[in-house]
């Protein structure tokens, strides 16, 4: 199943209109007809089914004969991870991170961060590929903080989950039923080098718990997907 993503402006008095990259998914790699059947998603819970009725050049448009409103996955995970150095590796987690669920993704500079190179534009074409592979109806947000605090101030979570190395596994486990039991839980995994130890007291003062994701120490982008993927099948 294919899925298409057309943002709610693009959506009006029953007609979808899909334009630049997700016209030419449609009509150039699917090679959609005039006449065919498909699904749009509109990035903020709208799912529609339609039928095409032109292909032109720049767009594929779309009658549109159903729609639903899906909601919100509850309880949010929203993953908060350091930026790392290497672009295929930071964009790997992010792709990853949709994929297994994070509503929001904040990327932020931390004492350790090694270099920034993060483009914007990229990971919002991540972001759309991983939700429409997903089939999820959801665009998840991805916002860009330059320090942790900056990060942590911003986001309003009821519950802060820490992955840290350090920490013994067998003391490090996650409570599954506080996490039930927020609304949002921001998950952080720090960049390459690791969090500092003032960052750790930092997290640790604003009330957040430290979770082992096991004794090997893993890449970050490891720890993100090993994070996320813990709650796959809880909720
Ligand atoms: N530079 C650090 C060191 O040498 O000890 C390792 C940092 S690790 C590559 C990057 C991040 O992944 C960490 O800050 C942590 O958030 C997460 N991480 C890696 N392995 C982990 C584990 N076994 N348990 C919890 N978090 C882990």
């Amino acid at each position: 199943m294919n899925i298409y993503y057309a943002p709610p402006s693009q959506i009006n008095n029953g007609f979808a209109e899909l334009l630049d990259q997700e016209a030419i998914h449609a009509s150039k790699v699917m090679r959609a007809r005039e006449g065919d059947s498909l699904t749009i998603v509109d990035g903020q819970g709208g799912r529609y089914e339609g039928t095409i009725g032109r292909i032109t050049k720049q767009s594929v448009q779309v009658e549109i004969t159903e729609r639903e409103h899906i909601r919100r996955k509850s309880p949010q995970l929203m993953l908060g991870m350091g930026i790392i150095k290497k672009r295929d590796r930071l964009e790997f987690a992010i792709e990853k991170a949709i994929e297994l669920g994070a509503a929001r993704i904040c990327l932020f500079r931390s004492e350790r961060t090694i270099k920034e190179n993060v483009r914007m534009d990229r990971l919002e074409s991540i972001a759309i590929s991983a939700m429409k592979q997903s089939l999820q109806s959801y665009l998840c947000e991805i916002d860009l903080f330059y320090s942790l605090d900056e990060m942590l101030d911003t986001i309003q979570a009821d519950n802060l989950l820490v992955a840290h190395e350090k920490v013994e596994a067998s003391g490090g486990k996650i409570d599954f039923e506080s996490v039930r039991s927020s609304h949002q839980n921001l998950l952080l995994v720090g960049p390459e080098g690791g969090f500092s130890s003032e960052e750790i007291d930092d997290v640790v003062n604003r009330g957040a718990s430290l979770v082992s994701l096991g004794s090997n120490r893993l890449r970050a982008e490891t720890a993100a997907v090993a994070f996320l993927s813990q709650f796959l099948t809880q909720f």
